[in-house]
């Protein structure tokens, strides 16, 4: 009842049925007032009765969000991502591998198989980006640096002597510190890369007041 009014079981948290907190499974039987609340903000009672997970550090997110994507994972956070994947690729994924949909595709929000998902409002990736962070309780787990903007797989510190013959002759004057990816092998430098990732860490701080 409630999706067919257009809202998908993800961003529902708190259902109220004359006052009372209820289930998805809970049948309407005769006229009554059906509050709902989205998670994290509105109700200050029933925290027991929740029914969405307050927080997750692992996502899949549709082929439209490839710029938040990256964002997350500037951030640290783990984001599979494919750009080409169909709905039933995104669904399986996030099942087997226990993610959080991320979608701009309500109806795909709306499968009975989603337990944990999350639909961007905004169109920005730098918004959507603090919407996931907001959503998801994230502001203490960004370990930037940590993770393959390309891949996904995680960064480790690496010796400037073993990567020396691939890097640009600036980069060996001007740079000390290097991680690599363990997946792709991506070098990454605290170059323009970390310039603007403070850049962008500065103004999510400033959206959580922090
Ligand atoms: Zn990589």
């Amino acid at each position: 009842m409630i999706e067919s009014c257009g809202v998908p079981h993800p961003e529902v948290d708190l259902i109220l049925v004359n006052g009372m907190p209820v289930d998805f499974d809970y049948g309407v039987m005769s006229d009554a007032e059906i509050e709902l609340y989205p998670p994290g903000i509105g109700h200050p009672h029933f925290k027991e009765k929740r029914l969405q997970i307050a927080t997750i550090g692992r996502f899949v997110a549709d082929g439209h969000l490839g710029r938040l994507t990256r964002n997350l994972r500037l951030l640290g956070f783990d984001v599979a991502y494919d750009s080409q994947a169909q709905d039933r690729q995104l669904l399986a994924v996030m099942k087997h591998e226990n993610r959080a949909l991320l979608t701009r595709d309500r109806r795909l929000l709306m499968y009975a198989i989603v337990k944990t998902g999350y639909y961007p409002r905004s169109q920005n990736a730098d918004e959507q980006t603090i919407e996931v962070i907001r959503r998801f309780d994230l502001l203490g787990s960004i370990a930037p640096f940590t993770r393959c903007l390309r891949c996904n797989a995680p960064l480790q510190k690496v010796a400037k002597a073993d990567i020396i013959e691939k890097l640009e002759p600036l980069t060996k004057i001007y740079y000390e510190q290097f991680r690599r990816c363990t997946g792709c092998r991506q070098i990454y430098w605290a170059g323009s890369h970390f310039t603007k990732l403070q850049k962008r860490l500065g103004q999510i701080r400033i959206n959580f007041g922090s």
